[in-house]
């Protein structure tokens, strides 16, 4: 890496080889997992507690602050594993309980839920053990880069991104493995950001895509389109980085998201 491009901003302040995409709600400097309390808005670094703490008297019994502490932990990466082994059982009840979940052209008009639960959509016992490693790898170090509530505009974003592609321009139903490669893109566009270029990513992007090009005939549709939604948010996330950007920041996504909704009701509905 070279250190030109090394931004000091893009790393915890106490901890310089950790890069990292929260903030300390109070100083505004960048924290990573370890360094972040859970505060009432955001998280906070572990000298804004300290002084919080020496300003107001201890008022939650030791125990409390404890488990309220354990924001490193990353629990929305485990709450999506978890949905997409129900979506991969949900496939075991019948061949056909999948479409209740899964997102085919048009899906929106039928089952409205169709655009959030394709993201759990898996078929068989190799795209359900591909997407628990995919989050389990990749998931969990985004979630501590990103922060939760980033990391989960990210995955539906790039969940949506399929869908619409797959409304606009057909091809196979939207699984579970889409929302995987928006993933994969946030964390190239992310990392390059920071100064390391992990071409490491585009490769295995690239070859999966020709892999479904050849083999799947139509996931591809899907997967293109997760990726371009993806590529928006991470811009959107590297953008708009500073403390006094968040409103900012909240209303580009929430924007993104409802233009993709737009989209594929209006698509289906015609
Ligand atoms: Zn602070
Ligand atoms: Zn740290």
């Amino acid at each position: 890496m070279s250190d030109a491009l090394r931004n000091a901003d893009n790393y915890c302040y106490r901890h310089p080889d950790r890069q990292s995409f929260v903030l300390c709600q109070r100083c505004g400097r960048t924290i990573c997992p370890e360094c972040q309390t859970q505060a009432a808005v955001g998280v906070h670094c572990p000298e804004c507690v300290r002084e919080a703490r020496q300003s107001a008297p201890r008022t939650k019994p030791r125990i409390v602050s404890a488990m309220s502490s354990s924001s490193d932990k990353p629990v929305a990466t485990y709450a999506l594993m978890g949905a997409s082994v129900l979506g991969f059982l949900i496939s075991l009840i019948s061949g056909t309980a999948i479409y209740a979940i899964a997102y085919l052209q048009g899906s929106v008009a039928v089952y409205p839920w169709t655009i959030f639960t394709a993201n759990f959509a898996n078929t068989s016992f190799i795209s359900v053990l591909f997407n628990l490693l995919a989050l389990f790898f990749i998931g969990r170090t985004l979630e501590s880069m990103l922060g939760r509530g980033r990391f989960l505009a990210l995955f539906f974003l790039s969940g949506l991104g399929a869908v619409v592609a797959t409304e606009l321009l057909g091809g196979a139903v939207v699984g579970a493995s889409s929302a995987i490669f928006g993933l994969l893109i946030a964390m190239f566009v992310i990392q390059r950001n920071m100064g390391s270029n992990n071409y490491g990513l585009l490769i295995l992007v690239g070859l999966y895509l020709v892999y479904s090009v050849v083999v799947d005939n139509g996931a591809w549709v899907g997967y293109v389109g997760a990726i371009v939604a993806a590529a928006l948010a991470s811009l959107i996330f590297v953008r708009t980085r500073r403390i006094s950007q968040v409103q900012q920041q909240r209303l580009l996504l929430g924007g993104l998201g409802a233009v993709l909704i737009v989209i594929a009701v209006a698509h289906a509905l015609v």
